[in-house]
């Protein structure tokens, strides 16, 4: 990892916890739930409509408040009311390694800080991140759109040479990488798909610090 990077910038959904513990998936089931019991949605056309929402809106949550005018603290409160201690627990291997990283550390988030909060509580991680950017901080501009990102790095004062993304989905990796942020892709993704590096789990994160290029 550069000498000069300041600012580490952690994705928090599938990146901070493995894409494998079930949390994200259930989190999607809340969202079918809330289309067919809140908006009436047919629930078979729930997966195809979500399908067009994302690539129209990059979320579910933009497009329901085009078409249906959804408020949305009620619609993420709904959707991410689930009982994290099913899924996620203490990592003390993460908490060591956030502990040994130099770089400021920030969540950089599509989801809600309230959701963001509980999830690091959850991790026991809460006390090694500065702040955290979320979608209200956002104004529902987010990730992948590069404003997304250009507000993030006026949030922390940084170039983005200063900066290290760390983020499961490779269509969000790349705006930064465009941008000139050091890119990080976490899981199970095959290739590279455009990040600088890619590192299974997390707490990989710190293998690249000490093989790091420049
Ligand atoms: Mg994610």
């Amino acid at each position: 990892m550069k000498q000069t990077i300041r600012y580490a910038l952690f994705d928090l959904d599938n990146t901070l916890y493995p894409g494998n513990c079930g949390l994200w998936q259930e989190i999607g089931n809340r969202i079918n739930q809330y289309m067919v019991e809140r908006l009436g949605v047919p629930r078979q056309e729930v997966s195809e409509k979500r399908e067009l929402f994302l690539k129209s809106f990059g979320t579910t949550l933009n497009a329901l408040r085009h078409y249906y005018s959804v408020d949305p603290d009620e619609f993420l409160d709904f959707v991410h009311d689930i009982p994290l201690q099913h899924y996620i627990g203490y990592d003390p291997e993460l908490d060591g390694m956030l502990d040994r990283l130099r770089p400021q550390k920030v969540v950089f988030t599509n989801a809600d800080a309230k959701h963001a909060r509980r999830v690091l509580y959850r991790l026991g991680i809460m006390r090694h991140f500065e702040f955290i950017i979320d979608i209200h901080m956002l104004e529902f501009v987010n990730k992948p759109d590069r404003r997304a990102y250009l507000k993030a790095l006026e949030f922390v004062s940084a170039t983005p040479g200063e900066c290290i993304l760390i983020e499961d989905s490779p269509v969000n990796v790349l705006p930064a990488r465009q941008l000139g942020m050091t890119t990080v892709l976490v899981g199970d993704s095959a290739g590279m798909n455009g990040a600088h590096y890619h590192i299974r789990r997390i707490t990989d994160l710190e293998r690249i610090q000490a093989t790091g290029k420049d």
